[in-house]
């Protein structure tokens, strides 16, 4: 068999030859017989000795072999270029994990090479839970999509996504034999449909990272709006008032008006404006991105972009914009002002600096400019929070960017009575009623904030009525 090949081979030598020659601009006896030349390396080496030369003749076969393999590679290549079709997915791309887990699903073979992802979060009594997703690792995968074969590679450099920032860039492609590329576009279509039915109930948190929305993969369980205890009316108001906005658009594209609205919740911290934030998220079934205007890496055509690129069906959300404010206060007033803002307190000093450090960096104007530019068909909701209302520039609040504004404030007698009927379902109406009066005594306008009284509750949380000792911890300020 062996023999007979050789021989197909040797006459088909000079027919193979040529085709390379053609192909690859290669030539293989040119090659040969320079190996072979008296004045090479391995021509003085084998000095007419016999024995070298019988296992030279033998080498020879092996470097042959590795040579036709080496077509074999060219040749495969040029029929997968014209035979095939690939899609690359950065991992900058908003879908990036979710074609990840999407693929581990459906791998052909119980896969043997892993990678975890694992997201920790905060579930709505405030305990802390992980999560494990396995995805594809770094390498080649196979899987089947509507009885085909795909193939998956992932693959991660040496560069990191910027200069911040400790995860590498990585890249996923897939490939399949064919021509129509249409079936990426369902497979896409496939993978949207496998997130919705994975987010049921739930709420995507992006984050703006080098300038690109990114998701941790899950989204969180759906915060409920009940677990968020507002001051009366509040939580009301703002929700008819969203309501109401969603089931508008007809008069926003009737008198030009850009579909958009914008809320402000500012007060204390801790006092719930996130928590409820993300409940409203919940409720009316939308995702929320997250933008942190303190971001170094953001400047004003990044931050732009983001809120154009925002994902479909979400909220954005701007926190403490008090920090972006803070930047255009440097731009234009002098250090004296600074020096005041500094006795504030320490977290304005930090964003201070950060925000002057470099010159690439989101402006003010930038600020307004995006805020001005965002409108989307399904009516863009913007949210801002801050603590400190009153560092905010007029024009940042004025209508068209705050449409609402709300004031999210201490836990009132109303909101005391509530939380603790909440956290002590068992709780009598007594039991209720001296908590309260038991904190009004300590105070008579306690500065309290939910949060402070979620910590409590926490601590007590077998033992309510041991919490009469623990009062004096709502008065801690530190
Ligand atoms: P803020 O955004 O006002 O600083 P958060 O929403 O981040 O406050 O609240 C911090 C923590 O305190 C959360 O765990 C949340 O559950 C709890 N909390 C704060 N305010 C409330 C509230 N009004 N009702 C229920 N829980 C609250």
């Amino acid at each position: 068999g062996g023999f007979g090949l050789a021989t197909i081979l040797t006459v088909l030598f000079p027919y193979i030859e040529k085709v390379i020659i053609h192909l690859f601009d290669f030539d293989i006896s040119a090659h040969i017989s320079a190996l072979f030349d008296q004045s090479t390396v391995v021509g003085k080496l084998l000095g007419g000795n016999s024995v070298l030369g019988a296992s030279f003749g033998i080498v020879g076969v092996g470097a042959f072999i590795a040579f036709l393999q080496q077509i074999w590679n060219s040749v495969h290549n040029l029929y997968i270029d014209y035979f095939s079709i690939s899609l690359e997915i950065p991992s900058s791309d908003s879908s990036y994990w979710e074609v990840l887990e999407w693929v581990h699903e459906r791998q052909m073979k119980n896969p043997k090479h892993l990678s975890l992802q694992t997201e920790t979060r905060q579930t709505s009594t405030g305990k802390w839970e992980s999560q494990h997703d396995f995805v594809p690792s770094v390498g080649t995968h196979k899987f089947r999509f509507q009885g085909k074969k795909f193939q998956i590679d992932r693959k991660r450099s040496e560069k990191t996504e910027d200069m911040y920032s400790v995860n590498r860039l990585e890249n996923i492609v897939l490939s399949a034999m064919g021509k129509d590329t249409s079936v990426f576009r369902e497979m896409l279509a496939e993978v949207k449909k496998f997130k919705e039915v994975k987010n049921e109930g739930k709420t995507i948190i992006y984050t703006a990272a080098q300038g690109c929305w990114q998701s941790a993969g899950h989204g969180k369980r759906k915060r409920p709006l009940n677990s968020v205890i507002l001051d009366d009316g509040i939580a009301e108001k703002i929700l008819e008032d969203i309501e109401d906005f969603m089931n508008s658009a007809e008069w926003y594209t009737e008198f030009g008006v850009p579909y958009r609205r914008g809320y402000l919740l500012y007060g204390p911290p801790g006092t719930g404006k996130t928590s409820f934030i993300s409940a409203v998220a919940g409720k009316f079934d939308l995702n929320v991105c997250i933008v942190n205007l303190s971001d170094k890496s953001l400047n004003d055509e990044g931050f732009n972009r983001l809120l154009i690129d925002a994902p479909e069906n979400s909220l954005i959300l701007l926190e403490d914009v008090d920090a972006a404010f803070k930047s255009r206060e440097i731009e234009s007033t002098t250090t004296k002002r600074s020096n005041m803002e500094e006795e504030k307190g320490p977290t304005a000093s930090g964003s201070t600096a950060t925000a002057f450090e470099g010159m690439n960096r989101l402006t003010f104007s930038g600020l307004l400019n995006a805020l001005d530019g965002v409108a989307s068909a399904e009516g863009r909701i913007l949210f801002m929070t801050t603590n400190y209302v009153e560092r905010l520039d007029p024009a940042l609040i004025r209508p068209g960017r705050v449409d609402c504004r709300q004031y999210v404030g201490y836990a009132t007698k109303h909101q005391l009575e509530r939380m603790f009927r909440r956290f002590y379902r068992k709780a009598s109406d007594e039991e209720v009623r001296r908590f309260v009066r038991n904190v009004l005594e300590m105070s008579e306008k306690p500065e309290i904030s939910l949060a402070q009284l979620q910590g409590l509750f926490l601590r007590y949380k077998s033992d309510p009525a041991a919490i009469f000792s623990g009062l004096s911890m709502l008065f801690d300020k530190d």
